[in-house]
C-alpha cells in the first residue's frame, strides 16, 4: 500500500467514527468573546481560566522580553539558552509553589514525558490512572517500566494492586492529574499520598488545571488539600490558567538538579522563549496580587452550576471549573455542538480517542458573565430531545 493509501484510508475510518477532528480559526484577541470564522460566539473553550493570556500587562511583558532578549533563546539552557529572565520565572514558581526549586520546561507535555522517563526504569513500576493526560501515559511508555493502570480514581482497587505487585519492583511511581482534564473531577490527593508513603511509592501529580484555579493562592491541589511530602513530583504547565506557554516542574534542590543532569526534553531542547517566560512571570505576580480573579472564577462556577441545576441533561461530578455534559455517543456530540455554535456558544465536542465517551466539555472562566449563563440555559433547554 502507498503511504498517501493508507493516510487516506486511515482517515476515512477516522471520519466513518465520527472521530475527524480539524482546527478552526478563532480572530483578534482571545477571551470570553471570541471571534470564530467570522461569528461572536460565548467562548466554553478555553483554559484561559483567570482571562490572562490577553491581558495588556502579560502582553507587554512579553513585548518587553522580546525587545531586552531577542525572540529566540538561541540553544539549550546548558549551553547558550540561559537567562536571568529563566532563573527569575523559577525563583517565582518556586516561591509560590513552597519548594526549594521549579525548572521550566518547552510545554507541559514534554515536561512530563522527559521527567516520567529520567525517574524510573525498566526495574520500576507505575501506577496510572485511566483518565490520566496523554502525556502522562506517553511519559510511561517511554520509561519502560512497568505499567499497571488503576480505575479512574480508584485508591482501593490501586492499594490492592500495589500489595499484588509493589514488592517486585524497585521504585514505584503512581502518576495522575489532580484536576483531571477532560471530566473537571478531583483526584483524591491526600488518600493517594497515604497510600504513597504505606507502600513507598513517589506520587507524580499534573496540577495542569489546577494551578491558578485550586487552593488559597491558586497554588493548585497540593494547597487545596493541604498534602505535603519528600516523595512528591508536581508538574504543571504556563499555559493555562498562566496565559503563557511552558510547563513546569516544582520540588526539591536535588529533584531540580537531578533533572538538570537527566532529563532529555530538558537537556536537548532549546530554552523558553524570553516572550513565553516573561509572560509566565507577569502571570505569576498578577495571580498573587489579584486574588479577585481566583473568586470571580469561582462565583461563575458557582452560577452555572446554579443555573443548571434544574437541567435534566446529565453532567457529570466537577470540582473544577471544568464541566462536562455526558452525549449517546460521538455524532450525537458533534451535533450538538454544532446547535450550540448556531445559537452563539463555542462548546467543544469531546470524542474518543481522548475520552471513552463522548461529551461536550465547557470550561468557565472568570471574564463570563452571569447572562452569558443564562443564555446558556435557554439553549440547553431548547434542545433537551437531543
Ligand atoms: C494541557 C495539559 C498538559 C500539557 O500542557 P501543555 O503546556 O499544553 O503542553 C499536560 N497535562 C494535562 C493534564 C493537561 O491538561
Amino acid at each position: 500500500m502507498s503511504l498517501s493509501q493508507y493516510l487516506s484510508k486511515s482517515l476515512d475510518t477516522i471520519k466513518r467514527a465520527n472521530w475527524y477532528r480539524q482546527e478552526k480559526t478563532i480572530t483578534g484577541l482571545c477571551g470570553a468573546i471570541i471571534d470564530l470564522e467570522g461569528e461572536k460566539l460565548v467562548n466554553f473553550a478555553s483554559n484561559d481560566y483567570l482571562g490572562l493570556a490577553c491581558d495588556k500587562r502579560l502582553m507587554n511583558a512579553a513585548i518587553q522580553s522580546i525587545q531586552e532578549f531577542g525572540t529566540g533563546a538561541t540553544g539549550s539552557r546548558l549551553v547558550s539558552g540561559h537567562r536571568q529572565l529563566h532563573e527569575n520565572l523559577e525563583n517565582a514558581i518556586a516561591s509560590w509553589k513552597n519548594t526549594e526549586k521549579a525548572l521550566v520546561f518547552s510545554s507541559g507535555y514534554t515536561a512530563n514525558i522527559g521527567v516520567i522517563a529520567s525517574l524510573v526504569n525498566q526495574k520500576d513500576l507505575i501506577f496510572s490512572d485511566e483518565y490520566n493526560h496523554s502525556s502522562l501515559k506517553n511519559g510511561a511508555k517511554l520509561s519502560q517500566a512497568q505499567i499497571i493502570e488503576y480505575k479512574h480514581c480508584n485508591c482501593a482497587e490501586l492499594e490492592e494492586k500495589l500489595l499484588k505487585n509493589r514488592h517486585n519492583y524497585r521504585h514505584c511511581l503512581i502518576i495522575t492529574d489532580t484536576v483531571f482534564s477532560m471530566d473537571g473531577d478531583l483526584c483524591p490527593l491526600p488518600e493517594m499520598m497515604a497510600i504513597a508513603n504505606k507502600y513507598d511509592c513517589w506520587l507524580l501529580i499534573d496540577e495542569a488545571h489546577a494551578t491558578g484555579v485550586m487552593g488559597k493562592t491558586g497554588g493548585g491541589c497540593l494547597e487545596h488539600f493541604e498534602v505535603k511530602g519528600e516523595n512528591i513530583i508536581e508538574i504543571g504547565t504556563l499555559s493555562k490558567a498562566m496565559g503563557s506557554l511552558g510547563g513546569y516542574v516544582a520540588g526539591s534542590e536535588v529533584l531540580i538538579n537531578f533533572l538538570k543532569n537527566r532529563c532529555q526534553t530538558w537537556i536537548y531542547t532549546t530554552g523558553l522563549s524570553p516572550a513565553d517566560a516573561g509572560a509566565a512571570l507577569k502571570a505569576i505576580e498578577i495571580i498573587q496580587e489579584e486574588p479577585q480573579r481566583r473568586r470571580q472564577l469561582w462565583e461563575n462556577i458557582r452560577l452555572l452550576k446554579q443555573e443548571l441545576n434544574s437541567f435534566k441533561m446529565s453532567f457529570m461530578p466537577s470540582e473544577s471549573a471544568i464541566m462536562c455534559l455526558k452525549s449517546k455517543n460521538a455524532e450525537d456530540a458533534v451535533k450538538f455542538s454544532l446547535k450550540l455554535k448556531e445559537n452563539g456558544f463555542f462548546v467543544p465536542a469531546i470524542r474518543p480517542p481522548t475520552v471513552p465517551r463522548s461529551r461536550l466539555r465547557f470550561s468557565v472562566m472568570a471574564t463570563h458573565k452571569l447572562e452569558h449563563f443564562r443564555r446558556l440555559k435557554e439553549v440547553l433547554n431548547s434542545y433537551q430531545n437531543l
